[in-house]
Parts: structure tokens; C-alpha cells; sequence
């Protein structure tokens, strides 16, 4: 199992710091968004990063990569679709980082939806999946289209149930809130809700999930299960034909939710 901890940065961002199994100095930093953070936690641990991860092009992800990749030399792997403002190693789907000094190895998967190139890394049982998977959510749709995403969900979904997922925001409450409304009769859902209100009100962190949970409470997953579609049927107001059809719906739905 890895050793992953949280970063945190700007409001709810979680910048992830992996310790190199085979090199007790060595880190890993998946999406930086912001340079500061991850120096104080390089510096307090006394660690030295190696690479640093990039899922997609936001700010929010890239913002510290060009600062850290300079001062410590690290290697910047990123997706070969998105524009970079350093140099990178460019990754597509099917691509491997092999990181063999420091005992690392991720496959890389090509999951379009929140932007055209996104990224997800996936090895020692952890998947790091930007903004495509979040807890009990999913990202917007900035670029892709409502297919492309739910094809994305879907191979993420086809992982074993206790991949541990870390998702690059702590948005699990408000996203617990919105599969309240979708499926209210749904119990993981209410308990989890519960769960995570408790651990949000001291500041607790809601991440790492499993996938294992996320099919039982994310409703982005959930789009055949029958609650889940009359729920997007009842909200257009009209029957829906299509698993991608009821993903948008749902999708849309959470746009406005309040
Ligand atoms: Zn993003």
C-alpha cells in the first residue's frame, strides 16, 4: 500500500504527496496547483520530489509544477493532449510511468470529460483522477461531452472495489447533499451523509474513497440503477432513452444544485 498525504491549498484542493516505497527521501507530488504547500511539506518531512503527476491543464493543478520542477529537478509527467507551460513528459492513454529507483509504476488512463486530455494514474491499488471522480461526484463539463465522461466513469468503475481513489477536492459533502435528492431511498447514501457532515464540521478529511463505496453512493456511477434514472426522468420531465442520456441529466441537475 502507498504512503499518500494530503496537501491542502487554496479552498479545497488537495495536492497529493506520495513517499517513494524504494527511497526513504524520495516523493512523488500529483497536480501542485500551488508551489508553497508542497515545499513546507517537502521540507518538514525532510523529502526530496522526484516527479510530479499532472491530470489536466486547470490552474488550480499546474499553478506551482514549473517553480517545483525547476528547484528540485524533478520530472514532470502530463497529458500529451493539453498545452503545458513546461517541459513535460507527454502521456496518453496505455502509457506507463516507471519510476523503478523509487519503487513507483502507474498506468496512465485517458478519461476525457472534465478537459479533452485529462489523466488519471493508476498503481499499487490508488487511482489519482484530478477533477473526473469525485466523492459521491463527478466533474463538470468543461470540454467533453456527456459521453465521454460517462465512458471515462465507466473504466474507472471496472477497477477492483478497493482502489483507493484520490480525487483532487473535497467537495464529498455538498456532493452527498445532491445524491441525497437524486436517491433519497438509497441508506449508503444517508449514512455516508451523515458520516462525512460529522467529519467536515472538525475539518476532517473525507478522502481517500473507494470505488467499492462510490458505486454504492455516486450517483455518476449509478445512472442504470432504476432509482437513479426515474430520478433524472422525474427532473426533465420526460422518459429517457440512453444510460448517456440519464448521465445528462443528472450532470445538468447538479450544475444548478443548490
Ligand atoms: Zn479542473
Amino acid at each position: 500500500m502507498l504512503e499518500v498525504s494530503p496537501v491542502r491549498a487554496f479552498s479545497d484542493n488537495y495536492l497529493w504527496l506520495i513517499r517513494a516505497p524504494d527511497d526513504r527521501r524520495g516523493a512523488v507530488v500529483v497536480d501542485p496547483g500551488d508551489a508553497r504547500p508542497v515545499e513546507a511539506a517537502l521540507e518538514q518531512d525532510g523529502l526530496a520530489l522526484r516527479a510530479i503527476l499532472v491530470t489536466h491543464h486547470h490552474p488550480d493543478h499546474v499553478g506551482g509544477v514549473q517553480a517545483l520542477a525547476a528547484r528540485h529537478h524533478a520530472t514532470v509527467f502530463a497529458p500529451a493532449r493539453e498545452r503545458m507551460a513546461c517541459e513535460v513528459r507527454p502521456l496518453d492513454e496505455g502509457d506507463v510511468v516507471s519510476l523503478a529507483d523509487l519503487g513507483l509504476e502507474f498506468h496512465v488512463m485517458a478519461v476525457p470529460g472534465h478537459t479533452l486530455g485529462h489523466l488519471a494514474y493508476h498503481g499499487h491499488g490508488a487511482l489519482f483522477c484530478g477533477d473526473t471522480l469525485f466523492s459521491a461526484g463527478c466533474g463538470r463539463l468543461f470540454e467533453g461531452t456527456p459521453g465521454q465522461m460517462l465512458d471515462s466513469l465507466d473504466r474507472i468503475a471496472a477497477l477492483p472495489d478497493d482502489t483507493l481513489v484520490y480525487c483532487a477536492h473535497e467537495y464529498t459533502l455538498s456532493n452527498l447533499r445532491f445524491a441525497a435528492a437524486v436517491e433519497p431511498g438509497n441508506v449508503d447514501v444517508l449514512e455516508t451523509l451523515a458520516a462525512v457532515r460529522e467529519l467536515r464540521a472538525r475539518d476532517g478529511i473525507t478522502l481517500p474513497t473507494t470505488l467499492g463505496r462510490e458505486r454504492r453512493i455516486n450517483p455518476f456511477l449509478r445512472c442504470r440503477e432504476p432509482a437513479v434514472r426515474a430520478a433524472a426522468e422525474a427532473h426533465a420531465g420526460t422518459p429517457l432513452t440512453g444510460t448517456v442520456n440519464v448521465f445528462a441529466v443528472i450532470r445538468a441537475w447538479k450544475d444548478g444544485f443548490r
